[in-house]
């Protein structure tokens, strides 16, 4: 699948939406959700989606829910920040697999670095410990506002 295809209703993150799969979950509104990464690239690698809208990339969705969006990345984004206190944080986003997207669902990376700590791989590290992103998720939750 690329940049052309049909929405799949039974992707990762629509089945997270749903709760037919666990997530650590950070923060949750009418019509977003943030979780954390469950294969980061970085301590405290998050990840913002729309829970309703059928866009698998940046290309498909419609301005409103773009807005809600992108306004639940920069909460989160602050969120991290404040809980994390990273040197820097990285906002990404992939479109289409030649680009470096795995979950076609459209999504937000935010991924936060620190002073000479390298960035681990793109969806294909190792699955981090599901106690320690709870925490993470925890953390970062105290600091939405
Ligand atoms: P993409 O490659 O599409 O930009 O990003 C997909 C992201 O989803 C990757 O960073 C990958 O680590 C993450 N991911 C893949 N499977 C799961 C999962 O089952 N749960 C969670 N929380 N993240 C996942």
């Amino acid at each position: 699948m690329s940049l052309l295809g049909e929405y799949d209703p039974d992707n990762i993150f629509a089945k997270i939406t749903r709760g037919d799969l666990p997530a650590a979950r950070i923060f949750e509104d009418h019509d977003t959700l943030a979780f954390m990464d469950a294969f980061p690239q970085s301590r405290g690698h998050a990840l913002v989606i729309h829970k309703r809208a059928h866009a698998r990339n940046l290309l498909e969705i419609e301005p409103e829910p773009l807005q809600a969006l992108i306004l639940s990345v920069q909460r989160v984004t602050r969120a991290m920040v404040a809980a994390l206190k990273p040197d820097g944080v990285v906002v990404t986003q992939f479109n289409g697999r030649p680009a470096g997207q795995t979950v076609f669902h459209l999504h937000f990376h935010v991924v936060p670095r620190w002073e000479g700590v390298p960035l681990g791989r793109h969806a294909g590290g190792g699955a981090a410990d599901p106690a320690e992103l709870a925490e993470l998720a925890r953390q970062i939750a105290a600091e939405i506002s």
